[in-house]
């Protein structure tokens, strides 16, 4: 068995993220009239590395599968981000995170550059020896790049702490000894740290908060419809619900489900954690993805995947808030049809930025051999994630400009100071 090419953008790609973030850079270097050295500097990734992986299968066979790790920039700190494994990863795909992750690291403002990692692999279709075969492989084929200096995987879609206790393992074994700030959104019990598992749904919480503060929306019975029903977006819609949200719909690969009274959101993430899906869900009545993100509610938490809310459908959407969990969810045209609307969007650089906040956290808490209470965690991550909200919608104000142009201004002038004051 032979997975197909990293380089190979597959064909049901409706558009090519990488385009995306690029044209969102120039757009704003432009703004900031960055000089031309500066933005080639910026537009150009520091280091790729493709790799190919041959894994002994349980039936025998070999199976070859090929993965890639991007370092986009390392101006602020070295690179972090998140590893991928999905079917239709492909290497433009990863570039466009790797850049989204150099600007939402220092919209946090925490000392970070951006990085991603994909495999090209269903892993939903590997047994559990075969996915180990795989983390560890792929954590050795990446290991000469990666370090607590230099690189810092964590999880992303089809990766999970179990992944990460995996490439700690083989990172510490083939460096002779034990080094867990290698990664971030391990285990617990392995060095990893309280609160990371809630916290890009806790960071879109805070987020939620503020721009419900922002445009004068109680968030007590206010209605939200959340795309993507993975770790983001049930922990998305658990803390949402907590505040007093109702949680209307809700959606994965499957399809949505649909209740105007609200859902029992901890009785939709158990029925997709026992059966995989939420279309099966007796609590409401079935409807698509499109449908979902079209539906007449206060707030949309795309936390899916990219190019969800496209050319075609933006002019349907209602929602007067987006808190973007998802990285690059909205097409650049459809950020402008969504802008015209007045829709106040939380961009993805902003709203998403909760788990690489707290795996920050982690990664300081493995240096200092010294370990946070959960309550920390989240106080902190509340205060970090307001902060940059805070000054986004400031620029935005200031610049009479979306929060995404803000966000970016923000993010990317950071890194920009950062090269220049290191004479790159
Ligand atoms: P996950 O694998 O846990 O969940 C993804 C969910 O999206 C699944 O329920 C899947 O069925 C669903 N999905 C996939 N394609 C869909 C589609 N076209 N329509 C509807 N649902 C679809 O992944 P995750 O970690 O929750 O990540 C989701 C998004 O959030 C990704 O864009 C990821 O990059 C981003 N993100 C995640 C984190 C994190 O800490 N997990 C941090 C920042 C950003």
């Amino acid at each position: 068995m032979n997975q197909s090419r990293i380089e190979a953008i597959p064909a049901t790609v409706v558009a090519d993220p990488y385009e995306s973030a690029l044209a969102q850079f120039d757009a704003v270097a432009d703004r900031l009239a960055l000089d031309d050295a500066m933005r080639q500097y910026l537009r150009t990734n520091r280091r790729e590395l493709c790799v190919s992986m041959a894994i002994r299968m349980d039936n025998g066979s070999t199976a070859i599968f090929e993965g890639c790790r991007v370092q986009h920039n390392n101006a602020r700190g070295p690179c972090k981000g998140g590893i991928r494994f999905h079917p239709e990863v492909h290497l433009n795909e990863v570039r466009a995170l790797a850049m989204w992750m150099t600007w939402k690291c220092a919209i946090a403002n925490i000392p970070y550059g951006g990085g991603k990692g994909g495999v090209r692999v269903d892993y939903k279709k590997l047994s559990p020896t075969e996915l180990e075969n795989l983390s560890r492989a792929y954590a050795s084929a990446i290991g000469p790049i990666i370090g607590p200096d230099r690189d810092i995987p964590a999880p992303d879609v089809g990766t999970t702490p179990q992944v990460m206790a995996w490439i700690v393992d083989t990172y510490s074994r083939e460096h002779g000894a034990w080094n867990p700030a290698v990664v971030t959104g391990k285990p617990v019990s392995i060095a990893g740290t309280l609160g990371r598992e809630a916290a890009t749904g806790r960071g879109i919480q805070f987020v939620v908060e503020e721009a419900a503060r922002c445009r004068g929306l109680a968030l007590d019975g206010a209605t939200v419809a959340v795309q993507g029903f993975g770790n983001a977006g049930q922990w998305a819609a658990r803390l949402l619900a907590g505040q007093g949200c109702r949680v209307v719909a809700v959606s994965d690969t499957s399809g949505g489900v649909y209740n105007g009274r609200g859902l029992d959101v901890e009785a939709a993430i158990a029925h997709k954690l026992a059966t995989s899906r939420v279309v099966t869900l007796a609590d409401g009545d079935h409807i698509t993805n499109n449908e979902l993100l079209t539906l007449d509610v206060d707030i949309l938490v795309p936390a899916a995947f990219e190019n969800q809310i496209t050319a075609a459908n933006a002019a349907d959407v209602k929602a007067p808030i987006i808190a973007e969990a998802a990285n690059g969810p909205t097409t650049p045209e459809a950020d402008r049809i969504l802008a015209e609307k007045g829709a106040f969007i939380v961009p993805d650089v902003l709203a998403s930025g909760g788990g690489v906040v707290v795996s920050y956290f982690e990664w300081v808490q493995n240096r200092q051999g010294f370990y946070w209470d959960e309550e920390q965690v989240n106080a902190s991550l509340g205060q970090t994630m307001r902060t940059a909200f805070r000054e986004v919608a400031a620029l935005s104000e200031k610049e009479k400009v979306t929060m995404r142009d803000a966000a970016l201004m923000l993010g990317i002038s950071r890194v920009a100071e950062a090269a220049k004051l290191r004479g790159m």
